[in-house]
């Protein structure tokens, strides 16, 4: 493991314009500093200076970073696809009003998988135009909220499409035909962890293949749907293009069977999935590459097939919310084991970030306030949870530390909030959007209070 110097990442990763900096392929923030004293700043803040006004952990947001990245997936498709296309924020990565606001203002829409989300993004103000709403088990009211806000539906199986169905009839408020999706696995095998995989054939998702042929004479059976097209996800952060490229020919070909049996369809929504760099020895592709290599596997399958270029949709989330965002903690208590392992322990751990104990998943870390002390000390960063698994980085370099110091782990913002959980009973933190030396409060911190506001005493139970 090497220690993270700003100077040494940006150097290893440095492309020729600073407009074409990936942002999946760095470790840092795009605006990260660092002063003359060793003190890191991002989007022109002090971290230090965030904890000591919001508080550790902390998670922050580097605009820069999150808008860089949507507007590099949205200027590469209109470059790369000359049809009409949409890109969708996958809002499980991080859903909260402040972030589905901000990529819809960059131009992007939105996926959701959930009644939760798709009320989050609608309160933040998002058009239910652009969302599409995902799921493999939908329950009839988020399906009944999707209908009377007229958003897409991506169905999934044989249980939605009937009750889609038998809800038309008394959705009153319906005025045009819902729009429905069909979620189809696509038979794709991908290098990455098997809990993050969904396009082999054994997956929970979606319609099995092998049925496509029913599936569509249901399509043709209910022509008071309108059957827009087809959705496919292979699996997330993947750093091979090859699968990607597979799927094309794949989605293009199930476009096709439909148009043969006179169904209209033309959208297609090749999923998200493309990975981002935790560590220097990850090498994903840019977010460039990755829509070039999806547009052009598009427009060779449909010229080979002389069909018209469909609508084209892609869903990414980790790529677009991870790298934007660093979890500030304070560093706390230090046990040394001769001749075994020094545990550095945090004021935070699995609750706000999960991926290490649920995939085994490694990031890069500084002290924020020592970023050019040489790295030293060999140590295990330890979360404060009740489990011996609460590790959030096994055995890496760092300058020596003190009680107190501030300690950054890098690319946080992909499924740590969103998958963060009161275990311990220990408050979610605060969130902050920084840009240009200013910082936005997105999310208060909890308090104890918070974490007893569902709580109910049955009266028996009652303090006397
Ligand atoms: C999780 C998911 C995404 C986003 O995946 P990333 O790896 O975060 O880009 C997109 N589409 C579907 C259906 C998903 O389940």
């Amino acid at each position: 493991m090497v220690t993270l110097k700003p100077t040494n990442i940006h150097n290893s990763s440095l492309h020729p314009s600073a407009t074409e900096i990936s942002p999946n392929q760095q470790i840092l923030p795009l605006s990260v500093q660092v002063d003359p004293a060793g003190q890191m700043k991002i989007g022109g803040c002090f971290a230090a200076e965030l904890v000591q006004q919001y508080g550790s952990p902390l998670y922050i947001i580097d605009e820069l970073t999150l808008r860089t990245a949507c507007q590099q997936y949205h200027q590469s498709f209109q470059r790369f696809y000359p049809g009409s296309s949409q890109v969708l924020y996958a809002s499980k990565a991080w859903s909260c009003l402040a972030v589905c606001a901000l990529v819809a203002h960059e131009g992007l829409g939105l996926d959701v998988v959930s009644g939760g989300e798709l009320y989050t993004a609608l309160q933040a103000g998002v058009n239910p135009q652009k969302i599409y709403f995902h799921g493999n088990n939908k329950s009839v009211a988020e399906l009944e909220m999707a209908l009377s806000c007229g958003c897409a539906i991506i169905a999934d199986n044989w249980l939605e499409l009937k009750q889609i169905v038998g809800l038309l009839p008394s959705n009153e408020a319906l005025t045009v035909p819902p729009r429905v999706m069909l979620r189809i696995t696509p038979g794709i095998e991908c290098h990455t962890h098997e809990y993050i995989r969904t396009g082999h054939l054994d997956s929970k998702f979606g319609f099995d293949p092998n049925q496509i042929d029913q599936v569509l004479s249901f399509a043709q059976q209910h022509p008071q749907i309108a059957w827009i097209g087809f959705h496919a996800h292979i699996g997330s952060q993947i750093f091979e293009l090859q699968p990607h490229a597979d799927l094309t020919s794949v989605i293009v070909g199930w476009l096709v069977k439909a148009n043969s049996l006179g169904l209209s369809m033309n959208e297609l929504n090749i999923g998200g999935g493309l990975g981002i760099r935790y560590v220097e020895s990850d090498d994903p592709p840019s977010i460039a590459q990755w829509s070039e290599t999806v547009c052009n596997g598009i427009i060779q399958a449909c010229q080979a097939a002389a069909l018209p270029l469909p609508k084209l949709l892609c869903e990414p989330g980790r790529s677009i919310i991870g790298p934007a965002c660093i979890t500030a903690y304070k560093v706390g208590a230090k046990k040394d084991i001769p001749n075994i392992r020094t545990y550095l322990s945090v004021d935070g751990g699995m609750s706000d970030n999960p991926r290490p104990i649920t995939y085994q998943s490694i990031y890069s870390t500084a002290i924020a306030n020592r970023m050019e002390a040489p790295a030293t000390e060999i140590v295990t960063i330890a979360g404060k949870h009740c489990e011996s698994g609460d590790i959030l980085l096994k055995d890496v370099a760092l300058p020596p530390s003190q009680t107190g110091d501030i300690l950054v782990v890098m690319g946080t913002g992909a499924y740590n909030y969103s998958m963060a959980s009161n275990y311990n009973r220990i408050p979610r933190p605060a969130a902050v959007l920084v840009h240009d030396g200013e910082a936005n409060l997105i999310l208060k911190r909890e308090t104890n209070q918070d974490l007893i506001r569902q709580d109910c005493l049955p009266r028996h139970l009652e303090p006397r």
